[in-house]
């Protein structure tokens, strides 16, 4: 019975592997540290009530404060539910079933190649290159039949800047041929490094944004695609009628209030000295080999026996991602900045452990 109605679901549908997310991971923990969310959550009320109406489409008050927190006109805007949204109506507007590529970088977030293969739409990977950076020469190669080029910056889970100059020859090399994604959820924590001001210059570039990070509203499932008025009308043509419920946009009101701007700002300062505390940390740590400069609000490390970490803290309660399995990263954990207090018991779990790989009864 059960196998014949999966029979009767699209080939790729049975093929695909969801995206394992930390919620999906699960784990009985008290400090998480796995899926880059605020630590704390931040004190909003409901102050609509009027659950009787329909919501707005793109709820006006949230698009204008977006778009003057982003510095652009209200027609670059379009707000959904999370980026993750964005990152799919993206592939619904502009690429073709069975015709059209999108590509990206590994290692990079897990969303682009699970869209893709919901959606049915081939995707194709160049891996990044040295430090992380983009290896423009393999990806000319490979831009045939490409409409979208996901870039995510800081990327996801290294950690590392996009160099801009690498994103100008790519913005060059792809205009009037494919879009370029550039993925910013991760973009308070180095405000100075949006591409938001280069959508003059760019009719072929989007920017991905979202309130899951920062602005420490990840249940909210609130994002934002910000581009050019032509992109933007495009995508309104394929997202669904009531995007948002009336709560969310009510919240989301709040968090991009001025006063809810400055509150981001003020966890963004506190969480980046934590994270530099913590990376001072964990150099000093037996078991890690390796940390890498963060511009986010986590951490990767390469340590000497990731799954023993892994599952030592994993059994006092620390959860932590494992990235071992991407592409270039054995070895590697990823460590959301929690507050300094489950920061600090993350550090006295791996103070305990020992250094090399030899398992201690042998060493
Ligand atoms: C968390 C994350 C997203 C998804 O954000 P939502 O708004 O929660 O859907 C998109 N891109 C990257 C790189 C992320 O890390």
């Amino acid at each position: 019975m059960s196998n014949s109605i999966e029979n009767l679901a699209r080939a790729n549908v049975r093929a695909l592997t969801p995206y394992q997310s930390a919620r999906r991971l699960g784990g009985n923990g008290d400090v998480w540290l796995n899926a880059n969310e605020y630590p704390l959550a931040v004190p909003f009320e409901l102050s609509q009530h009027t659950l009787n109406r329909y919501p707005e489409c793109q709820p006006k008050q949230v698009i204008e404060r977006y778009a003057g927190y982003a510095g652009l006109a209200v027609d670059q805007v379009l707000v959904s539910r999370g980026a993750d949204e964005g990152i799919e109506l993206l592939m619904r507007a502009f690429c073709e079933p069975g015709k059209d590529a999108v590509l990206f970088c590994p290692p990079t977030y897990g969303m682009y190649s699970v869209s893709a293969e919901t959606i049915g739409i081939e995707y194709r990977t160049v891996a990044a290159g040295e430090n992380w950076q983009l290896n423009l020469p393999a990806i000319a190669d490979r831009l045939d039949g490409v409409k979208l080029v996901y870039i995510c910056s800081p990327n996801n889970p290294t950690g590392n800047l996009i160099d801009p100059d690498d994103m100008r020859q790519l913005l060059e090399m792809t205009r009037g041929k494919a879009l370029v994604v550039a993925d910013e959820a991760y973009i308070e924590f180095c405000p100075q490094a949006s591409l938001a001001s280069w959508l003059k210059d760019y009719p072929h570039l989007v920017i991905l944004r979202t309130l899951s990070k920062a602005f420490a509203l990840a249940g909210l499932r609130c994002g934002f695609t910000l581009a050019n008025a032509e992109v933007i009308a495009l995508l309104m043509k394929v997202i669904a009628p009531y995007p948002l419920s009336t709560p969310v946009a009510d919240i989301a009101g709040q968090a991009l209030s001025d006063e809810g701007i400055a509150l981001m700002r003020q966890h963004v300062s506190e969480l980046i000295a934590t994270r530099e505390w913590l990376i001072s940390r964990l150099r000093d740590c037996a078991c890690v080999e390796q940390v890498y400069d963060s511009t986010t609000n986590y951490i990767l490390a390469r340590f000497t026996d990731s799954s023993r970490v892994f599952k030592t803290l994993w059994e006092q309660g620390i959860i932590l991602r494992d990235q071992n399995k991407q592409p270039g990263l054995a070895g590697c954990l990823r460590i959301s900045i929690g507050t300094r207090d489950e920061c600090g018991r993350a550090i006295a779990a791996l103070k305990l452990l020992p250094g090399s790989s030899v398992p201690q009864e042998q060493a």
